[in-house]
């Protein structure tokens, strides 16, 4: 079998990685702190293909929806192989509008999801609060959606090491600065690489790798998103919410995505401001008010941590997995918002192209994409 070199450590190498080596690959990720940054560190870890449908993308909802399909399976293999607990739970999801404005935003939703098969019901303000107490009482009713679930992201990552290593995957930590022909890898430094095959799976790290000029490697951009992690208010013992709760809120969204352990993960701006990742003060107000206005009692919440991360994006929000234009050399990147939804659908796509075999005709369209 292939002697294989993943580059990057976020959840799309980490779990490749894993299936390559559960192909009998020997494999190898090449990334300075795997496990530990990259947008799949600061994450909210939603799995929400019907939440994350959004007007002209029905072919990525598509997508998302084969994604999610792979989840349970995907779950159960990884806590027994890695011994953890990834705090996957499929409790379901609410959005919630503020006013009867966001509350017309979200019946023009509702009737895109129906439009498109999805399972999504709508729910007046007291269904909402019946479902979620927590809830602000004035707000203008919502939308349940039974199947957009969670995984703490940060847990997963946690596993994938662990994974990884119980099934021999070996760790160069070191920074890739170009890619040549060989294929050969060229580290940050100074050494060289020749494996027999490559995958480049770096998110918005790939534009920084030389060598890649040619088409048809994918361009792949910046999104900035701001993040915060509240932890449970002091004294207290029952959780907040129970359930993921999305809301709009005079025309923003914004989510509440609660842990096992009683925190709260609150998220996320969508910003183009290219490769920059400083928490502004403004950012973090205005996540907090949104947060607020849907659920109040985040005001009693303890101020964690407050992050921000680049989403690897590309022109139509779709991923990009294929071959480069130098032999055996693949990337997987481009994943955007919905990177730990498709991480195993990515992965097994990256095992059965890299093992040259035939694949359902959606995921052959993904491939030439
Ligand atoms: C605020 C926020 C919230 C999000 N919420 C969700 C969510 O709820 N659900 C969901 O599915 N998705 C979510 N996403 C999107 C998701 O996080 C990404 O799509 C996903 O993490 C991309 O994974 P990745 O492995 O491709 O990239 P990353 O996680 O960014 O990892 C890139 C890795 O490559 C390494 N690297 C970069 N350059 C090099 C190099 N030259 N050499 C070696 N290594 C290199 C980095 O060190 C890093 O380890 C969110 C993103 C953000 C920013």
């Amino acid at each position: 079998m292939a002697q294989v070199h993943v580059v990057g450590g976020g959840v799309i190498a980490l779990s490749s990685a894993w299936e390559l080596s559960r192909n009998g690959h020997e494999v190898t990720v090449v990334s300075p702190t795997p496990g530990r940054d990259g947008a799949s560190w600061v994450a909210a870890g939603m799995l929400a293909p019907v939440t994350e449908a959004q007007f002209g993308e029905s072919a990525l909802t598509v997508l998302l929806l084969e994604g999610a399909g792979r989840w349970p399976a995907f779950a159960g293999a990884l806590e027994a192989a890695s011994g953890q607990s990834i705090g996957y739970d499929t409790t379901g999801t609410l959005t919630v509008a503020l006013d009867t404005s966001d509350r017309a935003s979200l019946d023009d939703l509702l009737a895109y999801q129906h439009s498109l098969g999805l399972d999504a019901a709508r729910r007046s303000a007291s269904e909402c609060r019946d479902l979620v107490p927590a809830l602000s009482p004035s707000l203008r009713g919502g939308i349940e959606v039974p199947g957009d679930h969670q995984v703490d992201n940060r847990a997963l990552l946690s596993a994938l090491l662990e994974a990884n290593r119980a099934a021999g995957v070996t760790f160069d930590r070191a920074t890739v600065t170009a890619v040549a022909a060989g294929p050969e890898l060229v580290l940050a430094d100074g050494r060289r690489l020749l494996p027999d095959q490559v995958v480049l799976a770096a998110g918005v790290g790939l534009s920084g790798i030389a060598g890649l000029d040619g088409a048809p490697t994918p361009e792949v951009r910046p999104v900035k998103g701001h993040i915060l992690r509240l932890g449970p208010a002091p004294g207290t013992t029952a959780p907040l919410l129970a359930r993921t709760v999305r809301g709009l809120v005079r025309g923003h969204s914004v989510y509440l995505v609660p842990r096992g352990d009683g925190s709260l993960v609150v998220g996320a701006t969508v910003e183009e401001r290219g490769a920059d990742t400083t928490v502004q003060a403004g950012a973090v107000h205005e996540l907090l008010c949104d947060a607020r206005a849907i659920v109040p009692g985040v005001d009693e919440l303890e101020l964690r941590e407050a992050a921000a991360g680049l989403r690897p994006g590309t022109p139509d929000n779709m991923p990009r997995i294929g071959w480069s234009d130098i032999d055996n050399v693949a990337f997987a990147t481009g994943h955007y918002r919905n990177g730990i939804l498709l991480a195993p659908l990515t992965a097994s796509v990256v095992a059965d192209l890299l093992g040259r075999r035939p694949m359902t005709p959606l995921l052959e369209a993904l491939v030439r994409a």
